[in-house]
This record gives structure tokens, C-alpha cells and sequence, in this order.
């Protein structure tokens, strides 16, 4: 989730991003102080908001543009919140991730 545009393999991945529900506190909102544009979201109840798009399947974060497996962009890559910045390209997840889009994991 972090990654379009931070790391190679990411920029050619997007899986991440369009497998998980992306869920933030309302604080990370920009009309809250903080920086992920509200229409990006939508809001689960008064203390934490969910990404457009990761909310239903088939998961898609609203971010996310680019064709997953092949080029990708965080739309707010600058912006993102913080389960995106903690993500990390190569663990359990990110292989999983991967996985559901029929791409090979990192380690391999
Ligand atoms: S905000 Fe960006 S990094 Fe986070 S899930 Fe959406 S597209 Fe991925
Ligand atoms: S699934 Fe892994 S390699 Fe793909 S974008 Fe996310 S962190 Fe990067």
C-alpha cells in the first residue's frame, strides 16, 4: 500500500492496495489537520474512516491508478495515510497480496 512510486517492484505491483480494507482514523482526514483528502473516504463511525474502494469487492483502493500487475501510482502518494506508510514491500502480506493478483512474491 505504500509503495506505487517508492519502491521499483512496487511501481509494478499495485496488489497491495487493491486487496485490503484501508482503514485510517479520522485525524489522518485533511479537513481534520491531517492530510488524506476526505472524498477519498468514506467514514465507518465518529473515530475511523475506511479508503473509497477498499470498502467492497473487488477491492480497489480509489488512490490507486494504473493497472494492477503491470504500472501503478498512489494518486496521494505524499498524502497517504498511515497503514499505507507501514506497509512493507516483502513481508507476509505483501506476498499474499501478490499472490491474489497472480503475481510471484518478492522473495522468490
Ligand atoms: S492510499 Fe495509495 S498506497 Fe494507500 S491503498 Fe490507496 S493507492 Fe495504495
Ligand atoms: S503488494 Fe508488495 S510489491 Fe506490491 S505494491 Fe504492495 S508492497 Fe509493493
Amino acid at each position: 500500500m505504500s509503495h506505487p512510486s517508492q519502491q521499483s517492484a512496487c511501481t509494478t505491483c499495485g496488489a497491495c492496495c487493491a486487496s485490503f480494507r484501508v482503514d485510517l482514523s479520522v485525524y489522518e482526514l485533511s479537513s481534520m489537520g491531517g492530510t488524506v483528502p476526505d472524498g477519498l473516504t468514506v467514514e465507518l463511525n465518529g473515530s475511523t474512516c475506511r479508503m473509497r474502494g477498499t470498502d467492497h469487492v473487488p477491492v480497489r483502493c480509489a488512490a490507486l491508478t494504473g493497472t494492477v500487475g503491470q504500472q501503478v501510482t498512489c494518486a496521494i502518494y505524499e498524502w497517504r495515510p498511515n497503514p499505507c506508510r507501514e506497509f512493507s514491500a516483502g513481508d507476509y502480506a505483501c506476498d499474499k497480496a501478490r499472490a491474489r493478483h497472480g503475481l510471484p512474491p518478492l522473495s522468490a
